[in-house]
C-alpha cells in the first residue's frame, strides 16, 4: 500500500525519471514543494507549461531559442565564416562560456550512434550541409566539436565526407589538445576547451 499521497508520490515519481536524480534526491524535492506557497508552485507548474511551446530551433543553426533566429546568429558582432558543429547545445553552452570563440554553431542534436539506432538522418546534418551550400563564399572553416568518444569521431568523420562532397575547398578541422578520449565537451571547463579550439587540427 502507498504510504504517501498519491499526488504527492506521482510528483516523486516524476523527478525520479530525470537525469542524475536519484530515489532519494527525487523523494526531498517532492516534499520541498509541498512546503513552498502554492503561489510559488502555480508559477513553476505555468514555466514548466510554456518550457516546450516556446522554444524551438533556430533556422540557421538549430539551437534552441523563442525567436526565429537565435541570439547568436543575429548577432553581428559574431564571425559567421566559422561554424562550430556540436553534439547538443549543453556542448554549445560550454563552448561559448570563455568569450573566447566568436564565431558562430550549428547544433546537430544528437550523434550517428548505430547501436542505439541513431542514423544519419536523425540528427540535423541535412541542415548544416544545405547552409555551407548556400553560404559557400563567405564559411571559411567548419570545426567538427563532437565529442571526442567512438560515436563523435564517427561522426564527424561521415560529416567531413558529406562536407568536402558540397565544398571541396572548405577547411574542415576537429578539436585536439585537451581533450581526454571518451571525454564529455558538457563536462570540461572552459579553458580546456579554449585550448582544445586553440590546438584544432584539419581532419
Ligand atoms: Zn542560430
Amino acid at each position: 500500500m502507498n504510504k504517501l499521497p498519491a499526488s504527492l508520490q506521482k510528483a516523486i515519481d516524476f523527478f525520479d525519471k530525470l537525469p542524475s536524480i536519484g530515489g532519494k534526491t527525487a523523494r526531498r524535492l517532492g516534499f520541498y514543494l509541498l512546503r513552498i506557497p502554492q503561489s510559488d508552485l502555480e508559477e513553476f507548474a505555468a514555466i514548466l507549461l510554456e518550457l516546450k511551446k516556446k522554444s524551438h530551433y533556430c533556422k540557421i543553426c538549430m539551437n534552441l531559442t523563442e525567436e526565429e533566429i537565435c541570439a547568436i546568429c543575429t548577432d553581428s558582432s559574431r564571425d559567421s565564416t566559422m561554424i562550430t558543429v556540436v553534439e547538443d547545445v549543453i556542448d554549445l553552452l560550454s563552448m561559448d562560456a570563455g568569450n573566447q570563440y566568436n564565431g558562430v554553431y550549428h547544433v546537430l542534436h544528437g550523434r550517428i550512434d548505430p547501436l542505439n539506432y541513431i542514423g544519419p538522418e536523425e540528427i540535423y546534418i541535412q541542415q548544416l550541409l544545405t547552409r555551407i551550400k548556400e553560404d559557400k563564399n563567405t564559411i571559411k572553416e567548419v570545426i567538427l566539436a563532437t565529442n571526442p568518444n567512438t560515436e563523435g569521431e564517427a561522426t564527424a568523420l561521415y560529416i567531413k565526407k558529406l562536407i568536402l562532397e558540397v565544398a571541396p575547398e572548405l577547411r574542415i578541422s576537429r578539436l585536439a589538445y585537451g581533450l581526454p578520449i571518451g571525454a564529455d565537451l558538457e563536462y570540461a571547463d572552459y579553458l580546456t576547451l579554449q585550448r582544445a579550439m586553440e590546438g584544432r587540427r584539419d581532419l
